[in-house]
């Protein structure tokens, strides 16, 4: 079987040219076409040995997702992809315009196995991981479908990252490596549901990838049941390794907090979450509700998002308000879905 050759990392890809008889430096240059360039055949390597090109299509094959859809929202701020992958199924990525740059937001998984009760992507469930490819394909097509230049990329789309961790580590090694689009650690987030295994493995990446965690609930009674992920990694677990991937990086945690009306948003749980915190280099992204058809909550009225988030500041917590983006087109936070061809989405 060919290997498929944009889900491999580039040391890997390095020992498979090199196991091919070719000195290291044509892995740089494939590596190029690949990451940087975008090609989607070997002929087109211009700068390689015909005799290697050949021998790269007989031993390997280039991925390259279908476009399928493509919506804008009403205001031009954010664009959703529908992609088709090489088996058929399909896989969501928003594209937002942003005055300090272009963010492309992927997905990690098609499905998810998380169950948090208020969002779309887990309702069907798992159907597979993504490879480090499929992760790429997403920021790199739709920088050519949009033409302008993506700065900054948020794991923040269908899936938990952290279920799919080696992949997920390929895909940021890829992403921020010099022959590639070579984006910047800085301007990458990866967000978890609280997979603590994953926390501590990205803080030993070093890599100063951003981290923001799914947290919703301030005690673990109430994230129980918000997040089956909390009954296998409660808070106290979870928060002792965020302080640890703050030691190890320097970088601040942001923690997303969805507020839900009448469960989560009482001024009660501002104190518990703010002593929750205490300490911690720290920083809350309040989102307001986006609506899931399939989920009975209810979005807290506008005044009442700023009382929580001035019962949190007053507390000494570094707290914002989530602008939400793509909400006409269901592009915005927890909306993302598998979706099953046949069925007519
Ligand atoms: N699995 C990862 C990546 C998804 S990021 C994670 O859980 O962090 C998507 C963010 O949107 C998460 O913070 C998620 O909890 C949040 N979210 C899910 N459903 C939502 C909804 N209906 N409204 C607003 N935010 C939601």
């Amino acid at each position: 079987m060919k290997v498929d050759i944009k889900s491999l990392s580039f040391e890997e890809i390095r020992s498979f040219i090199t196991g091919l008889g070719e000195p290291e430096f044509r892995a740089q240059q494939v590596f190029n076409w690949l990451f940087a360039k975008g090609v989607v055949n070997f002929e087109s390597m211009s700068n390689l040995p015909a005799r290697l090109r050949e021998r790269l299509s007989e031993a390997a094959f280039i991925s390259e997702p279908v476009l399928v859809s493509r919506r804008v929202n009403g205001d031009g701020l954010a664009v959703k992809f529908l992609y088709r992958l090489s088996d058929g199924e399909t896989i969501e990525t928003v594209f937002i315009r942003r005055l300090w740059g272009r963010t492309v937001c992927i997905s990690t998984q098609v499905g998810c196995r998380m169950g948090c009760r208020f969002c779309a992507s887990g309702v069907g469930g798992l159907v597979r991981n993504l490879t480090a490819g499929e992760m790429y394909d997403q920021v790199l097509f739709t920088q050519k479908e949009t033409g302008e230049r993506i700065s900054h990329v948020v794991l923040m789309g269908m899936g938990e990252p952290f279920d799919n961790l080696e992949n997920t580590f390929r895909f940021l090694r890829n992403i921020t490596h010099p022959a590639g689009l070579k984006i910047g650690a800085r301007r990458i987030t990866v967000s978890t549901c609280g997979v603590v295994p994953g926390i501590y493995a990205l803080a030993r990446l070093r890599l100063q990838v951003g981290l923001a965690v799914s947290l919703h609930a301030p005690n673990d009674d109430l994230r129980n049941k918000l997040m089956p992920v909390n009954r296998r990694y409660p808070l106290s677990e979870l928060i002792q390794a965020c302080r640890e991937y703050v030691r190890c990086t320097g970088r601040r945690v942001t923690f997303e907090y969805t507020l839900l009306s009448g469960i989560n948003d009482q001024p009660q749980k501002a104190e518990q979450l703010a002593n929750l915190l205490n300490g911690l280099l720290c920083h809350v992204n309040l989102i307001p509700l986006n609506r899931v058809a399939e989920r009975e909550f209810l979005p807290v009225p506008p005044e009442r998002v700023v009382a929580f988030k001035n019962a949190l500041r007053d507390r000494g917590v570094a707290v914002t308000v989530r602008r939400s983006v793509g909400g006409q087109i269901a592009a915005a936070c927890g909306q993302l879905r598998h979706y099953h061809e046949r069925s007519g989405r």
